[in-house]
């Protein structure tokens, strides 16, 4: 078997998709399907192996960076047999060279997470967890029919706990149909006891043909207003930055040095590869996805085809572009030193206007060196990326 050779100091991150769900979300439109046989797991997992062989059969003569992140994310990871996740991850430590350091993440469902699967993770070389909560109240779990209750969280914290997993992220929704600025509180006031070294807190964003669309569409769920909305998201970034939390990225929120260093790649332009269904890469400056539809993704790795759509070469146009909008997310924002040594030139010679106009607006704000989003820029950040593009 090939391995890869390495090279440079800045880590490769590795994405890999499991699609698998016990039970779709009423709000969900991710790649991920339920009810789906052992057979079509097993197979998937046949293919996703075979993905990662091709891309190093094929990269055998390249010299790429020591992989210093992997992330299991879905779907519902922790839904399948552990058996699946040891075997992926002992293939990526056969065919690449992993950093000591590296952190390994698997996203989790609470309801179903055992005991035996969290030590078998833990053993694999697994060290850091990502739970999806998203509300204390089990009011609010029903209305988005995720398949846990508020009981089942606790009892995964404790086996997360009991295994000795110390970081591990919790995510959290606002704006939901039905929430109360009270209930946000209270999801965050109960968290506190496990004391997540991570948060991250999303907006509902209701996505076209989801049940809940077709919910709110009828009448027959309400959502709370824009006010209320961002009035829930500013009281969760006082709370947290109260209890001690960095608010680093539009959604993220860690106790000091607990960023997720994963997600960091995303918005620096840090090359990273993704395997699986619908994974998306950004490697030797190119962007690639694979096909969305499970049974064509495994029929073409199974008939040792590849799966993956290329983009064309990306013009350094769109590499300006992509390096603004995506470091604006990064609440400490872009640095104009950072950008020349990318680019050779100051942001402002492509986007004065621009950056003036967002200033102007009180969206933008600009130090000398370093340029971020405003509290209202948070609150209008589709606008404010949305002018780079
Ligand atoms: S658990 Fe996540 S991926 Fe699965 S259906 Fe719910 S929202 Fe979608």
């Amino acid at each position: 078997m090939n391995t890869i050779k390495v090279n440079g100091t800045t880590g490769l991150g590795i994405y890999c998709h499991i699609p698998f769900c016990l039970k779709k979300c009423a709000y969900c439109d991710f790649s991920s399907f339920s009810c789906l046989s052992e057979d079509t797991i097993r197979l998937y997992f046949e293919a996703l192996h075979k993905e990662i062989r091709n891309f190093v059969e094929e990269n055998k003569n390249s010299v790429l960076p020591a992989v210093d992140t992997i992330y299991f994310g879905g779907g519902t990871p922790s839904s399948v047999d552990a058996k699946h996740i040891e075997t992926t991850l002992a293939l990526l430590k056969e065919v690449f060279v992993i950093k000591d350091d590296a952190e390994i993440t698997i996203e989790i469902n609470p309801g179903t997470l055992t005991g035996d699967k969290a030590s078998r993770y833990k053993k694999a070389g697994i060290n850091r967890a990502s739970v999806g909560l998203q509300a204390w109240q089990d009011f609010l779990l029903k209305i988005l029919g995720r398949i846990h209750s508020q009981a089942d969280f606790i009892r995964t914290m404790k086996i997360l706990k009991n295994t000795g997993f110390e970081n591990f992220s919790v995510d959290v929704m606002v704006g939901l149909p039905g929430q109360k600025l009270a209930d946000v509180m209270e999801t965050l006031g109960a968290l506190m006891a496990f004391s997540p070294t991570h948060l991250s807190s999303y907006s509902l964003i209701l996505e076209a043909d989801t049940p809940m669309a077709n919910w709110v569409e009828a009448g027959q769920l309400e959502l709370p207003d824009e006010d209320e909305e961002r009035q829930m998201h500013w009281a969760v970034d006082a709370f947290l930055k109260e209890q001690g939390y960095e608010h680093y990225e539009i959604s993220s929120y860690c106790r000091p040095g607990y960023e997720s260093r994963h997600n960091v790649k995303y918005w620096e332009m840090v090359p990273y590869l993704g395997f699986g269904l619908g994974a998306h890469s950004y490697f030797k400056g190119r962007r690639y996805g694979n096909v969305n539809e499970i049974n064509q993704y495994c029929e073409l790795l199974m008939a040792g085809k590849s799966a993956s759509i290329f983009e064309p070469v990306m013009e350094i146009r769109e590499m300006m572009s992509e390096w603004m909008f995506l470091g604006l997310r990064k609440l400490g924002g872009i640095r104009d030193d950072d950008y020349s040594a990318c680019f050779g030139e100051s942001f402002f010679v492509r986007y004065g206007e621009v950056i003036n106009s967002l200033i102007a607006d009180g969206l933008l704000a600009w130090d000398g060196s370093v340029l971020k989003l405003t509290d209202r820029g948070q609150d209008f950040g589709n606008r404010v990326f949305m002018a780079f593009v």
